[in-house]
């Protein structure tokens, strides 16, 4: 509950337009430690360096909520530029994006601009033997992305692309169930968003153990499982159920955020574990940097002396 009430907090803060103001002003110093730069040479230049301790990456251009046609459109077009980039320096393009920031909920020509652009965006994906996941944003948006994440794979099957579902949501347990037909890549996060407790729950503990089920349910479905957390001792629990489950090491891989727990990361990627590394990059950072705050009280004082120092 403390954890929720932190949380809390910081987004709500977050959400102040001066507190947003005095951050854009003078966090970027702040912010790079968990977003690698501001160009696509930036993210791919992070990929090259984990890749020499075995760890892949998850190329993220940061950017949500988008409300003209046109910057939804324009941002598409920069994540088909970045994955020409990746490809050219010798990179598979592994890239998420968020349905909100390449037009979902705008109507061009009859379709969801969202899922036009995604169906460009995976087509260069599949060119480029890479893969697409569809992040997963605040609540009201869950349905549409589900909607459109089951149109995709249908149309270019489940091995370019995927979604991620988030354990503090009362209503997840039966998403996954729906999309057991699919075969899906799921990836599986606790969820980092600011929600009501009608739809999510507001205690931990809770949260911990849905996540568990959740990914334990879809390993035992035979579906590849994305165990994206920093969570040690959940991290523990799933090698070992794999281990008693017979599952192969094939079937799943553990994902962390670029900046969160490197000596983990390393770790797992030293025991002969699939690792990706999620990392953002660009000029829209100040939601993404808000809401790692608000994960690790430690951060918000890494970001209280950066600003009194000046
Ligand atoms: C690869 C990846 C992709 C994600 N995609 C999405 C998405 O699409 N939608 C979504 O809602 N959420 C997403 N998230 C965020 C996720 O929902 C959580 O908010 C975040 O991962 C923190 O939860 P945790 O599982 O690490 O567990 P927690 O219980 O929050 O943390 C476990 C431990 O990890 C460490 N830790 C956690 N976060 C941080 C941090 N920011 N800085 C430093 N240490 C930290 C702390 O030591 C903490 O004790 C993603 C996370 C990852 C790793």
């Amino acid at each position: 509950m403390i954890d929720q009430i932190y949380r809390k907090t910081v987004l709500t803060v977050a959400g102040n337009k001066s507190v947003e103001a005095l951050m854009r002003s003078r966090g970027w110093s702040l912010a790079q430690r968990f977003v690698a730069g501001e160009q696509a040479s930036d993210v791919i230049g992070a990929v090259q360096e984990l890749q020499k301790d075995g760890i892949g990456g998850i190329l993220d251009l940061l950017g949500e909520f988008v409300d003209s046609v046109e910057t939804a459109n324009a941002f598409a077009e920069q994540i088909l530029a970045l994955m020409d980039q990746a490809a050219a320096a010798g990179i598979k393009p592994y890239v998420s994006v968020k349905l909100s920031g390449i037009g979902q909920g705008m109507t061009v020509d009859g379709q969801d601009l969202g899922l036009t652009n995604a169906r460009r965006l995976l087509t260069k994906a599949a060119q480029y033997g890479g893969f697409l996941a569809l992040d997963m944003e605040d609540h009201p948006r869950v349905d549409v992305t589900l909607a459109q994440f089951r149109t995709l794979v249908e149309e270019f099957g489940h091995a370019v692309v995927g979604t991620v579902l988030q354990s503090y949501l009362y209503r997840t347990e039966a998403d996954l169930q729906a999309l057991g037909d699919l075969r899906p890549n799921l990836r599986i996060v606790k969820g980092a968003y600011l929600e009501p407790p009608s739809v999510a729950m507001p205690d931990k503990a809770d949260v911990d153990a849905s996540y568990r089920k959740l990914v334990y349910a879809n390993l035992k479905a035979g579906h590849y499982t994305n165990v994206a957390t920093h969570d040690e001792s959940i991290i523990d629990d799933v090698k070992m159920f794999v281990l008693s489950h017979g599952i192969p090491r094939s079937q799943f891989e553990f994902q962390l955020l670029y900046g969160v727990r490197r000596d983990l990361q390393k770790k797992l990627a030293a025991e002969g574990y699939t690792v990706r590394a999620y990392i953002p990059y660009g000029r829209d950072w100040y939601a993404y940097f808000s809401r790692r705050i608000a994960e690790r009280p430690g951060n918000a004082l890494f970001v209280l002396r950066g600003l009194l120092k000046g």
